[in-house]
Formats: structure tokens, sequence, C-alpha cells
């Protein structure tokens, strides 16, 4: 029988100037914390080959994709994606969003799998925001659909800022059902239509997020009906985060990981889970925010018995 599946890859990490904003180095930091927690369960280690051209057509343009792979990314570009172009921010955004097509693929396989990255959702056909350069989450999406292997894709985004890119790129596509629940105050300033946007108010707390939730998940498993989820667990809902404009406490982000993963998996549907924002400067508390997702995962495979 095979373990959970956990997908992760050293790559991941890139050394940036020691004042870049972006913390870096939380996915290597989650992969350390996950060796104890991975120590009472069985898991299944798999790492991701860079992701080629073809899958990436699927959502953003040729020419993006040529000016991204070519370091033909100007200035204004660069700066609203947050990095500064290099070869190696390349491999690692590669091998992120292949991390995200692999715990698709492994997650219609063993019915739960879970990246150690992901969750670029800001990410347009043609444009870099917000730290996101190619939609991990789309990219994903629309592979298992143009392979065959599900008809229809539910996004549970609960990251603190909308899935604005992902709201985009889907907007006209039925198979993909994009939710998104986010702090309405936050960035991005210009919302996109998906789905489902549920605009919370600036410093919601465990309770109301949590309820606000159950309102809408299991509706939305029983009337859309997704062949797999892919749900972006973002822990910036944290009251301690940089970024987010909510208040969830660690336990509330206990309760919301475990809830979802279990109201999809009695619904039969499989959950690939990404984990999408955290800001912490703190790496270390970031990085066991970050695997609250995984511990969920791991109690929810012992209890239903691999
Ligand atoms: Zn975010």
């Amino acid at each position: 029988m095979m373990g959970l599946p956990f997908i992760h890859h050293p790559g991941y990490t890139i050394e940036l100037p020691a004042a870049h904003p972006f913390p870096m180095r939380k996915f290597t930091a989650l992969r350390e914390q996950l060796c104890p927690l991975a120590a009472g369960a069985a898991i299944d280690w798999l790492q991701p080959e860079p992701v080629d051209r073809d899958a990436l057509r699927r959502v953003h343009t040729r020419d993006y994709i040529e000016a991204f792979f070519g370091g033909r990314v100007d200035r204004i570009a660069q700066r609203r994606s947050g990095f500064q172009w290099s070869e190696e921010l390349v491999s690692r955004v590669r091998l992120e969003t292949a991390g995200t097509l692999l715990t698709v693929e492994a997650a219609l396989a063993e019915g739960l799998a879970l990246n150690t990255a992901g969750g670029t959702h800001h990410a347009h056909a043609d444009t870099a925001s917000g730290y996101c350069l190619i939609n991990d989450i789309a990219v994903a999406a629309a592979h298992a659909l143009a392979r065959g292997w599900v008809r229809r894709v539910l996004v549970v985004d609960l990251d603190v800022h909308q899935g604005d890119g992902t709201a985009a790129l889907f907007q006209d596509v039925p198979e993909v059902f994009t939710f998104s629940m986010h702090a309405g105050t936050n960035f991005p300033a210009r919302k996109q239509h998906g789905d489902l946007d549920v605009a919370l108010p600036k410093g919601m707390a465990d309770d109301t997020y949590l309820d606000a939730l159950a309102a809408r998940l299991p509706e939305l498993l029983e009337q859309f009906r997704p062949d797999v989820v892919i749900y972006d667990a973002g822990v910036d809902v944290h009251e301690r985060d940089r970024l987010g404009h909510l208040a969830l406490t660690d336990a509330g982000i206990r309760q919301r990981d475990e809830y979802v993963i279990r109201a999809c998996r009695s619904a039969g549907v499989p959950v690939a889970a990404v984990i999408g924002g955290g800001y912490d400067r703190d790496i270390e508390a970031l990085a066991a925010r970050h695997a609250l997702l995984h511990q969920a995962a791991i109690n929810h495979w012992n209890q239903a018995g691999g």
C-alpha cells in the first residue's frame, strides 16, 4: 500500500538578497519540520521534474513564457512579480509548478496529496504579480482536464488574498469552479470575478471564519460534484501574518485544514493541497504554521486507514 504523498524538491528554495521580503527559506524549513511529524506515518516523498513549456501553454501566453524562460523580462514586470529575474528563479518556478501537477496526479491516485510549496494564484495569462510568476494551480487544473484525468475541478482558495489570476484564467471555463474566500480589504486592489468570491471583513477570527467556510463548501461539493479539489491552504490568514488582514490562530488554521480535508474526502473527492501564502519574518514559526496542513492530512490518513 502506498503512503500519503508529500511532494518536495530542494530547488523550491533559492538564494535571495538578505533584505528580500519574500520568505524563501520557508520551503526548506517546512521540509525539515515535517521529518519528525512524518515519523509516525507512512509518507511517500515524491520529487517533481521541472515542468515543460507545453504544460504552461494551456494557461499562459507563448510570449510570456518565452520571455520568462529567456530572461527578457523588463524592469517594471520584474518589480511587479516581486523577484529579480535569474536562471535559478526560472528553475524554482518550474519545479514548484511541476510539484503541484504531481500533487494533483498523486491525489487522484491516493485520494490525498500535499505539496510543500505552490499556490501562486496571482499569476495571469501574460502577467506576473505578487510573488507569482506561473499560476501552478491553473496549470495543474488545465493539465488534469486536458489529459482526461478529470471532468470537473474545484479550486478552494483560502489564502487571505483573492485568487485573482486563477479566477481570470478560468472565467469562461465551466469545467473549473473557482471559490476564493479572502479578506475583502487586501491585495489585489482590483478583484476578479471568480465563480464564488467571499470577501471577509477585516479582523475576522476563528469561529466566524469557520462558520463562513462551513456555509459554502459542502454545498459546492454537492452541486458542482468535482473530480478533484485543489486546495490553497494559505496561512496568511493568521493573526500574526505581515500581509494578512484576518485574525486566525494556529488552532483555527488546524481546524480549517482538517475541515476541508474531511468535507472533501467524505464526499469521495480527492484533495490536492498546496501551502499558499504566509509572510511571517520568523521562518520557523511560519513553517510550523504551514505544517498544520500536513499534520491535518497525516491525522486524516491515519484515521481513514490510508
Ligand atoms: Zn496570500
